[in-house]
């Protein structure tokens, strides 16, 4: 029996598009390849962002290109009371902040890889006592080193490349950086492979995970897939739904994007034949930074 589990965590922002297709086959073929187990979690916890409907979208996109999930779908919706704990668990490390983003960006001084640095004006007591507050962890003096299977040796200085960061905010929502290290935990999985466009996460999530003496993972970062104007593809940046009849031409294609070179065989074969050769052929590490 294979330890490996892995997952696919769509957000239900809208139909799957060919860059979640991606992210989908890579996550999938490498659970598959390891003979691990590959699960599906709904990201639903921004209900605000949620379109109606989308998570039953996604899901009848995911089995119509012949994907199968082990174990029963989780909701994030669903799991809030875990995150609650985890917060709880944290509480030597957190502090309260009614800081708005205007704000922030008003009283910072540093610029990290996501914006501004949170320039600490709670650290002590919050600023505004009346007002609703998020939750920050301190991110201290970590640095973090960690190997990724395809963008290779990374590291990064939490307090000056990303800052002290929400694990609640102030609307009551949990971050996604929360939820996911204890999701991902609870879960049980053991790689994550996932767009790159969530690789300078990583560090906040390995962070959490030892503040929470949680399991550390492994990591995988794909590329991004962009559309010509060089976005990344995306609800916003209005990339189409791919089609449930178009499975074999659509994964084919994910199958070239991630450099496994499919043979011109199998542009008539059916769906069953093509996974059967993505699984057998996978080889992440021909997958290019
Ligand atoms: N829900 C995230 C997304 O759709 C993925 C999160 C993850 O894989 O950690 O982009
Ligand atoms: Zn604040």
């Amino acid at each position: 029996m294979s330890s490996y589990v892995g997952r696919f965590a769509p957000s239900p922002t809208g139909p799957l598009h060919f860059g979640s297709l991606v992210a989908a086959v890579a996550s999938y073929c490498d659970a598959r390849a390891n003979q691990g187990q590959w699960l599906v979690r709904i990201e639903d916890l921004d209900k605000p962002r949620e379109v109606k409907g989308a998570a039953q979208d996604i899901l009848h996109c995911l089995e119509a290109y012949g994907f199968s999930w082990d174990g029963e779908v989780i909701y994030q919706s669903k799991q809030t009371a875990h995150y609650a704990i985890a917060l709880q668990q944290l509480q030597a490390w957190v502090y309260p902040c009614t800081c708005t983003r205007k704000e922030i960006a008003d009283s910072s001084t540093r610029q990290g890889i996501e914006g501004f640095i949170y320039p600490g004006n709670c650290l002590h007591h919050p600023i505004k006592p009346q007002a609703p507050v998020a939750w920050r962890v301190k991110t201290q003096d970590f640095v973090d080193h960690f190997h990724d299977n395809i963008q290779g040796a990374l590291h990064q200085q939490l307090a000056t490349d990303i800052g002290d960061f929400v694990l609640k905010r102030a609307d009551g929502l949990f971050a996604y950086q929360l939820a996911v290290v204890v999701d991902d935990a609870m879960q049980g999985v053991t790689h994550v492979v996932r767009g790159a466009d969530l690789l300078y996460s990583t560090s906040r999530q390995r962070y959490l995970q030892l503040l929470l003496q949680l399991p550390t993972l492994n990591y995988a970062h794909i590329p991004i897939v962009m559309n010509a104007d060089g976005e990344k593809l995306s609800k916003q940046t209005l990339a189409p739904a791919i089609l449930a009849n178009d499975a074999s031409t659509q994964l084919l294609n994910a199958l070239a994007f991630l450099k496994q070179t499919p043979p011109d065989s199998l542009h008539n074969a059916t769906l069953a034949t093509i996974w059967a050769w993505a699984i057998a052929h996978w080889d992440i590490h021909k997958i290019t930074a």
